[in-house]
């Protein structure tokens, strides 16, 4: 069985648990998630979601939590890690913005509210890489970040001509709200398809449970 963390200092979290049960009972697989809001939590994880909500409280949060350098081990060690909105911001290189203690977990640059005030929030229908693409995802965007130059990360969808949605490694990062509507292939994607676990299940077929 896997646990599941979600990063509980401020944002989405409920959201995001709902959706990794889904996704993980569309895998065949057990899985506790619990919210993490202070440290020690992380480093029993199997996976992470770091959700949106407020960029700069989130960086201070987790850093004065103790919480920062325990998502970079968990990073490192190779473990999924899906970041959306504010946490696509947090997680970046240059979150270009001197209030925003980021973690250096994907190489992009990101510019903050980058939709303008007058598109706020709407819903865009993507086309994602490595999604299953008999229709659109529903793309919710509130307050969205657009990522502005790409390092080594590799851009797995745009929108208006920007990329909003990327993989670095073990990351998955999105500028949309994946959590917000009862679509859980970004999940299964970031926790479920990664190229760890394909080796470990026969393609096709999903074992259930037992692997
Ligand atoms: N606008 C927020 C920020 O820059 C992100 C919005 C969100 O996570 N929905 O921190």
């Amino acid at each position: 069985s896997l646990t599941a963390g979600v990063v509980a200092v401020q944002g989405n979290v409920a959201e995001h648990a709902a959706a990794i049960e889904r996704a993980a009972a569309a895998h065949g697989e057990d899985v506790t998630v619990c919210e993490i809001r202070e440290s020690g939590l992380v480093p029993d994880c199997d996976l992470l979601a770091l959700p949106g909500g407020e960029s700069t409280t989130i960086s201070r949060l987790v850093h004065d939590e103790g919480i920062a350098e325990e998502i970079r081990e968990h990073v490192a060690a190779g473990k999924p890690l899906l970041a959306t909105c504010a946490g696509l911001i947090v997680a970046s290189s240059d979150p270009r913005d001197d209030r925003v203690d980021s973690l250096d977990l994907i190489d992009v640059s990101v510019e903050r509210n980058a939709f303008g005030r007058q598109k706020d929030s709407f819903e865009a229908p993507l086309s994602i890489d490595g999604v299953a693409d008999e229709e659109p995802f529903p793309a919710v965007f509130i307050r969205a970040p657009a990522i502005a130059d790409v390092g080594d990360a590799t851009v797995l969808a745009e929108w208006d001509g920007r990329p909003v949605a990327v993989r670095d490694g073990p990351v998955v990062a999105t500028a949309f709200h994946p959590e917000l509507t009862d679509d859980d292939r970004i999940h299964r994607l970031a926790f479920f398809e990664t190229e760890d676990s394909l080796e470990r299940a026969p393609t096709e077929t999903v074992s259930n449970g037992e692997s």
